[in-house]
């Protein structure tokens, strides 16, 4: 296992991230790429800092590449359909009056 990676924005080592899926529910990757659920691998999802909410990867094999190298994807291009996914999870943060974090509210 390699040094922990940190959070390209806040600096955290993460020892593991929040993954977000299309139908806006969430839980933990490890670094050692393991799920907190096993139905979490059939899921399309975003992985994102826990600390900050920064994302740093929007697949398993980009999440996976961070955790080897602590380098984030060179192409970071979301889908479309990500990016409602997050404004989605943005409207959940605001439903519970939490401030959501940037990486959610731009509009990239
Ligand atoms: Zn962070």
């Amino acid at each position: 296992m390699s040094e922990t990676p940190r959070c390209p924005n806040c600096g955290e080592e993460l020892e593991y991230m929040e993954y977000v899926n299309l139908s806006v529910s969430w839980g933990t990757f490890d670094r050692y790429y393991e799920y907190d659920s096993d139905d979490a691998r059939e899921l399309e999802c975003i992985y994102r800092c826990p600390s900050c909410g920064t994302i740093i990867a929007n697949s398993e094999a980009d999440a996976i590449e961070f955790f080897e190298t602590g380098k984030l994807p060179e192409e970071r291009k979301f889908p479309q359909r990500l990016r409602e996914a997050m404004r989605e999870v943005a409207s959940l943060y605001e439903a519970h009056h939490f401030q959501p974090p940037a990486e959610l509210t731009s509009s990239g």
